[in-house]
């Protein structure tokens, strides 16, 4: 099903950007002209039931005045993966409990799609003048797929890094928990070179069914992650967030169960488990939007690195060793796998080592 997006907002400095207008022309609507602040507060003044999810049914168009490319916020301490992010667009037609958008109700909660996307490549060419290569992608603070039909950014990227040349030195990923696979499809097609990689966020159904409202289903995530292998697009699976909670536990293997008989396993690029966490600020958003959530359901602890609760070690563990011995039965005990968000002595316990083909050198 397609995401609705019930009005279009452009920023009034940009009313002659033909891009916005494309768009509303594919959605049938007639484009409103107001600054970002007006549109802040005609949103409060106008929350109806859930301000959040009022917001997500706008799409607003503007220019991004800071960076593009910035590397993914780890925490304190833990092993990072050095991957880069590119945020040319925030919030997501989507509405899990668990988003950290929600951080953004505020002042931010619509669909913001910036206008200058392009210099988000001039800034992959200057970070490649000093760096040898880069693992990159967008889906932090959206979900990359999810509009594609709409805003291209699979053609965009695509075709913007292909003219340059960097996809020798580039591998981009498209992270989604929706099925709108057609454009990438095409993408591929006209231009096989291109380095790309389509991340499938996964996580037992029974959890999507409540707590991941809108995406598609993971049999459709799977489905759609098949035909891009098939037609030579590298696929990658994120299990996160975890929720380690005893009886999820045989879910969680059943799905890993599905996922790697389902999928050709020399087809995925990596893999990547992270335990949920979050901070307490977001615990009251999530307590005060969606009280019938299970998110809270297992205890959780402040870390002493970014004060964000996690469950304990202990527990992080047993559930981090289980997926990493069940998946590694599909990868010849070799599997292209890491840890969000853990120190090394999660990785030493664990029997886990960062790859280099994933990591970089
Ligand atoms: S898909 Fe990602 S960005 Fe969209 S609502 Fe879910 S967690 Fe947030």
């Amino acid at each position: 099903m397609k995401p609705y997006i019930e009005k279009l907002v452009i920023d009034p400095e940009f009313k002659n950007e033909g891009f916005p207008h494309q768009v509303a022309e594919k959605l049938g609507l007639e484009p409103f002209y107001m600054t970002k602040p007006e549109l802040v507060a005609e949103i409060r003044e106008n929350p109806g039931e859930d301000l959040f999810k009022t917001a997500k049914k706008v799409m607003f168009f503007t220019e991004n005045r800071g960076r593009f490319l910035k590397k993914c916020p780890g925490s304190k301490g833990v092993i990072c993966c050095n991957y880069y992010t590119i945020n040319s667009v925030s919030g997501c037609p989507f509405d899990c409990s668990y988003c950290i958008l929600q951080h953004y109700i505020e002042n931010n909660p619509f669909i913001t799609v910036f206008l200058n996307r392009s210099r988000a490549i001039d800034e992959i060419s200057e970070f490649l003048k000093e760096n040898k290569r880069i693992r990159v992608g967008t889906g932090e603070l959206a979900d990359s797929l999810a509009l594609d039909f709409l805003l291209d950014e699979s053609g965009f990227f695509v075709s913007e890094l292909a003219k340059r040349s960097l996809f020798d030195r580039v591998q981009f990923e498209f992270k989604t928990k929706s099925a709108e696979i057609e454009r990438l499809l095409e993408v591929k097609s006209r231009c096989p070179e291109a380095n790309i990689v389509a991340g499938f966020s996964v996580n037992v159904p029974r959890f999507r069914d409540l707590e991941e409202i809108g995406t598609a289903s993971i049999e459709e995530r799977l489905s759609a992650a098949l035909r891009l292998q098939k037609a030579g697009i590298k696929t990658a699976i994120h299990f996160d967030p975890i929720l380690m909670l005893d009886p999820l536990f045989d879910d969680y293997m059943e799905l890993i169960k599905t996922i790697f008989t389902t999928l050709q396993p020399s087809e995925i690029a990596w893999i990547s488990m992270g335990g949920f966490r979050h901070t307490l600020a977001l615990t009251e958003i999530i307590q005060r939007r969606l009280p019938g959530s299970f998110l809270f359901r297992g205890e959780m602890f402040p870390s002493d690195t970014d004060n964000k609760l996690r469950y304990l070690a202990p527990l992080r563990r047993r559930f981090y060793k289980a997926f990493f011995d069940k998946i590694s039965s599909y990868f010849n005990g070799v599997p292209p796998l890491y840890m969000c968000m853990e120190k090394a002595f999660m990785w030493s316990d664990t029997g886990m080592k960062p790859i280099d083909n994933v990591f970089g050198d």
